[in-house]
C-alpha cells in the first residue's frame, strides 16, 4: 500500500504562516519548548551558516523538540541538491518552497505515526525560520559554483580542479584506492581556428567537451585545464582501466565528426595517463600525466601514452 502523504505549497510571501499567531500555547509539562521560543531560536541558529547540510540538519534536530520526526529529506532539482536525515516513515508531509516566485527547493517530513493537525500547523509555522537561509544558502551556492566552472565548455575551471584534485588524492588515500589522471590535448586544434576561424574553433571545443563527458560517468570530474586541453579524473581507477578510458576517449573523438561553421571538422587527441603513487603530490601526479602527453605528441599524436 501506498504510504499516505500530502503536498503543500508554502509562500513565504503570504501571511499563511502567521495565523497561527502565538495564542494557543502548548502544554509545558509535554512540550520542553513552545513554538514561539523555538522559531526565535532557530532565526538565530540558521542564520550562522552557508551549508545546506548544517542548515537542514541543524533545523531537523532542534524542530524535533516541537514536532517528533523520523525523517527529513531536501531537494532542489536546478542546483542538483538532495540531503537525508533520519530513516524513512510510513507518514509524509511535503512542502514546495517559494519566496517571490522562487523555488527554494522541496522538504518532506516523514514520520511512522500521523501528524497531527497541531504537528502539521507548527511544521508549517517552523518552515518560515528556514526562509532567508536556504534562499542565501542557494544564492552561495550558485555563486560559487559559477566561480568553478569554465563558461564556454561546462567543465570545472582550474580552481575547481585543484580543489577535487586534493580531495580526491586525501579520499584514495585514506579508502586505499587507485586515483588515475588522463590529460587530454587536441592534436592540431591551430588549425581548426586558422581553416575556420575562431568561432567556430570555440564550437569545436565545446563539443568535444561535450563528447568526453558523454564517455564518462563522472562528468563532474571532467576540468579544461588549458585552451584546448582537458583534464580527467578517474577515482577508484587503477592504470589498466584509466588506460582503457584513454583508448575510449581517443577512439571516440576520432570517430566523430564536429560541426564548425557549416562544415565538419574531423581531429584527433592525444592522452597522457598517470596513476597515483603512495606519498605522491598532487603536483608531481599532475607533472607526469603532463610529460607522458608531451611523449604522445612526440611520437606521432593520436595516441594515449601511460607515465612511468
Ligand atoms: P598540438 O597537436 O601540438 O597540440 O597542436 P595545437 O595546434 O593543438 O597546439 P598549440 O598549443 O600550438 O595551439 C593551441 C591552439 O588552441 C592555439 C589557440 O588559438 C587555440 N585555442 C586555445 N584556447 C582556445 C579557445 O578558447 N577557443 C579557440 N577557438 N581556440 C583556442
Ligand atoms: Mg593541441
Ligand atoms: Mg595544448
Amino acid at each position: 500500500m501506498k504510504p499516505p502523504s500530502q503536498t503543500n505549497a508554502i509562500d513565504f510571501d503570504s501571511a499563511k504562516l502567521q495565523r497561527l499567531g502565538f495564542g494557543q500555547q502548548p502544554p509545558i509539562l509535554e512540550r520542553p519548548v513552545s513554538l514561539a521560543q523555538l522559531r526565535q531560536q532557530l532565526n538565530l541558529q540558521l542564520q550562522t551558516s552557508l551549508e545546506p547540510q548544517r542548515i537542514l540538519g541543524l533545523f531537523y534536530r532542534e524542530i524535533q523538540r516541537l514536532v517528533p520526526l523520523d525523517a527529513l529529506i531536501y531537494q532542489h532539482k536546478s542546483s542538483d541538491l538532495r540531503l537525508e536525515f533520519g530513516q524513512r516513515g510510513h507518514h509524509s508531509i511535503s512542502y514546495s518552497l517559494s519566496h517571490e516566485g522562487e523555488h527554494l527547493g522541496e522538504l518532506i517530513f516523514r514520520r511512522n505515526q500521523r501528524f497531527s493537525e497541531q504537528e502539521q500547523a507548527n511544521l508549517e509555522s517552523l518552515l518560515a525560520a528556514l526562509l532567508y537561509p536556504m534562499r542565501n544558502t542557494l544564492l552561495y551556492r550558485a555563486a560559487t559554483q559559477s566561480a568553478l566552472r569554465d563558461p564556454l565548455t561546462d567543465t570545472g575551471n582550474r580552481i575547481a580542479m585543484d580543489q577535487t584534485l586534493q580531495r580526491e588524492i586525501e579520499l584514495a588515500r585514506r579508502h586505499m584506492q587507485p586515483l588515475s589522471l588522463l590529460m587530454l590535448d587536441i592534436d592540431h586544434f591551430k588549425r581548426v581556428n586558422d581553416t575556420h576561424g575562431h568561432s567556430a574553433g570555440d564550437d569545436v571545443l565545446k563539443a568535444v567537451a561535450a563528447s568526453i563527458k558523454n564517455q564518462l560517468r563522472n562528468v563532474d570530474m571532467v576540468f579544461r585545464y588549458g585552451g584546448e586541453e582537458f583534464l580527467i579524473l578517474l577515482s577508484n581507477t587503477s592504470r589498466e582501466a584509466a588506460a582503457l578510458v584513454g583508448e575510449r576517449l581517443r577512439c571516440a573523438a576520432q570517430a566523430e565528426d564536429y560541426p564548425a561553421d557549416g562544415h565538419t571538422v574531423e581531429l584527433t587527441v592525444s592522452l597522457g595517463c598517470s596513476t597515483l603513487l603512495p606519498g605522491e603530490s598532487a603536483e608531481s601526479l599532475l607533472r607526469r600525466a603532463d610529460s607522458a602527453l608531451y611523449v604522445a605528441k612526440r611520437e606521432g599524436r593520436n595516441r594515449l601514452t601511460m607515465a612511468g
